[in-house]
C-alpha cells in the first residue's frame, strides 16, 4: 500500500505535500518522498522511514521550490525494501524531467518487465512503477499525457498514479478504480490525494473523486479531463473501508467511518455473544468497530487495550519466547476493567492471526473469564494482487482452516466473522461493485499473464 498526494499551483506546494503525507502516513511507513516542479527543472527529497524522519530538516524545504508537488509514502508490495525504491520515481524522457508516484500494484508487472529487459531496457529500481515510464517512453505522442494514455493501455491491475512534469500534473486511475483517489481545491490550487483526510488537515475542499478509467490532467490552462477507458463496472477495494483507510477519510463516495460502523452493527446482529458483559477494541484500527458493536449489541464498551504508539518497526526476535514478548510492546491490559470479565474482543480482520493469538493469551492473564472475538469482515482465505500487502496463500490463518480450527488455534471461547452479504450489505452498493477477491476469490483483473 501507499499514499500518494498532488499540489498544483499554490507557492507552498512542497510544504502542503508534506502534511498531506503526514495525514496519510498510516498508507505506508517505509519511505517517503516529495518533487517539486520549479523553473524546468524536478527537485526531490526521498528517503527510508517516516515522513518526519525523512523531512526533519526545515532546510531541506529550501531545495523543493515551485507552484506544484507531487509525494509519495511507500508500503512495498512489488519491489523490496530499498531506498532506490522508495517515490516519487524521477526520469528524462526525451530530456523532459517527469517524476511518478503510484499507489496499487500491476499485475502483468513481471512479464511486462522481462519483454522491456529483453528490449534494452535497464531498469533503476524493482518496482511496478517504473514499468509505466518505460512503457511511456516508448510511446509516440504529442504531449506526455497522450504517450501516458498509450502505455496504460499495456498495463493492467491497480493503480492510482500522479505524474508531474515542469509544466503539469497528470493524475490516472485504473479502469476500475481499485484504490482510492480524489481531487480538492485549496483557494486556487488543486490538490490530489489518496484519502480526503489530508485534504481536511489542510483546510482544502474535497471536489470529487477522479473516476475509474479518467485522466486528468491540470496545467496552466486549468483542468482537462479526459475518460481514457470506457465505463466499466467498478471494483473499489472493500479492505480499504474495512481497515486501510482512515475513518474521518471519504472514499469511493462514502465516508470510512460510516461504513465501518455499519459492518459492525450487521455484525453484531449476524454474531451475538450472549453472556458477554463488556466489548473491547483492538486499538486504534479496530475502535470504530467495537463502538458499532457495542451500540447494537447494548453492551458497554471499554477500554481494556491500551496501545504504546511510540513503538516503530520491531525487529524480528530471534526466540519464540521473545516474539511472544513483542505483543507487550504494543499492547497492554487494563486489569481492572477485563478481570472476572466475559469479554467481547472486536477486531477488523484475522490474516495471520498471529497477533490475535498473543492477545488471547495477554487477556487470560488478565483474569479474563471468556473472551469472544468478533471480526468486522469474513475470513481472508485468498491473496491480493492489487497492492494490499498480504502474505501467500499458505500464511492466511483462513486460507485452509475452519473456523472452528481458526477458533482453536487463536484459543478463544467463540469466533464470529462479518459474512460477505452483510460486508455487502453494510455498503448498500450493488454486490459487484466492490472487489472483494480476498474473502471470495472473485478477482475483477485476471492476478497474472500478459495483458499486451
Ligand atoms: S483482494 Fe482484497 S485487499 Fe485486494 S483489492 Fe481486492 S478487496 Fe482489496
Amino acid at each position: 500500500m501507499c499514499g500518494i498526494m498532488g499540489i498544483y499551483n499554490n507557492t507552498e506546494a512542497s510544504t502542503l505535500a508534506y502534511m498531506g503525507l503526514y495525514a496519510q502516513q498510516h498508507r505506508g511507513q517505509e519511505g517517503a518522498g516529495i518533487v517539486s516542479a520549479n523553473e524546468g527543472k524536478l527537485f526531490r527529497h526521498m528517503g527510508q522511514g517516516l515522513v518526519s524522519d525523512v523531512f526533519s530538516e526545515p532546510s531541506v524545504f529550501d531545495e523543493l521550490q515551485g507552484n506544484s508537488a507531487i509525494g509519495h509514502v511507500r508500503y512495498s508490495t512489488t519491489g523490496e525494501s530499498d531506498r532506490k525504491n522508495v517515490g516519487p520515481l524521477m526520469f528524462n524522457v526525451d530530456d523532459i524531467p517527469i517524476s511518478i508516484a503510484h499507489n496499487g500494484n500491476l499485475v502483468n508487472a513481471a512479464d511486462v518487465r522481462r519483454r522491456l529487459q529483453q528490449e534494452g531496457a535497464i531498469f533503476q529500481t524493482s518496482t511496478d512503477t517504473e514499468i509505466i515510464i518505460h512503457l511511456l517512453a516508448r510511446e509516440q505522442g504529442k504531449t506526455i499525457a497522450d504517450r501516458l494514455e498509450r502505455a496504460l493501455q499495456k498495463v493492467a491491475g491497480a493503480y492510482s498514479l500522479l505524474i508531474i512534469t515542469p509544466d503539469e500534473l497528470i493524475a490516472a486511475r485504473d479502469p476500475h478504480g481499485i484504490r482510492p483517489f480524489c481531487l480538492g481545491r485549496l483557494k486556487d490550487a488543486y490538490l490530489l490525494a489518496s484519502e480526503t483526510c489530508a485534504f481536511d488537515l489542510l483546510g482544502a475542499d474535497y471536489l470529487r473523486d477522479i473516476k475509474p478509467g479518467e485522466m486528468l490532467v491540470i496545467d496552466p490552462d486549468g483542468l482537462h479531463t479526459k475518460q481514457i477507458f470506457p465505463e466499466t463496472q467498478p471494483r473499489h477495494c472493500i479492505f480499504e473501508h474495512i481497515y486501510f483507510s482512515r475513518p474521518d477519510s471519504r472514499i469511493f463516495d462514502e465516508n470510512v467511518d460510516k461504513i465501518r460502523r455499519k459492518f459492525s452493527k450487521i455484525l453484531a446482529d449476524e454474531q451475538p455473544a450472549p453472556g458477554a458483559d463488556i466489548v473491547i477494541s483492538v486499538p486504534d484500527s479496530s475502535n470504530t468497530n467495537a463502538l458499532g458493536y457495542a451500540r447494537r449489541a447494548n453492551l458497554k464498551y471499554e477500554i481494556g487495550l491500551i496501545r504504546n504508539h511510540y513503538v516503530g518497526r520491531t525487529f524480528i526476535f530471534p526466540s519464540q519466547r521473545l516474539r511472544d514478548l513483542s505483543v507487550k510492546l504494543k499492547f497492554n491490559t487494563v486489569r481492572g476493567v477485563l478481570k472476572d470479565r466475559e469479554v467481547v474482543v472486536v477486531d477488523d480482520s484475522i490474516v495471520r492471526g498471529t497477533t490475535l493469538k498473543k492477545l488471547t493469551r495477554l487477556l487470560k492473564a488478565s483474569g479474563v473469564k471468556k473472551v469472544h472475538v468478533r471480526i468486522g469482515s469474513p475470513p481472508v482465505r485468498h491473496p491480493c494482487f492489487y497492492g494490499m500487502d498480504f502474505p501467500t496463500e499458505t500464511e492466511l490463518l483462513a486460507a485452509d482452516h475452519s473456523e472452528a480450527e481458526m477458533q482453536a488455534i487463536i484459543a478463544v471461547d467463540s469466533l464470529g466473522y462479518l459474512s460477505i452479504d452483510g460486508m455487502l450489505n453494510a455498503t448498500g452498493a450493488d454486490k459487484e461493485h466492490f472487489c472483494t477477491a480476498c474473502f471470495s476469490g472473485n478477482y475483477p483483473v485476471i492476478p497474472k499473464g500478459d495483458h499486451d
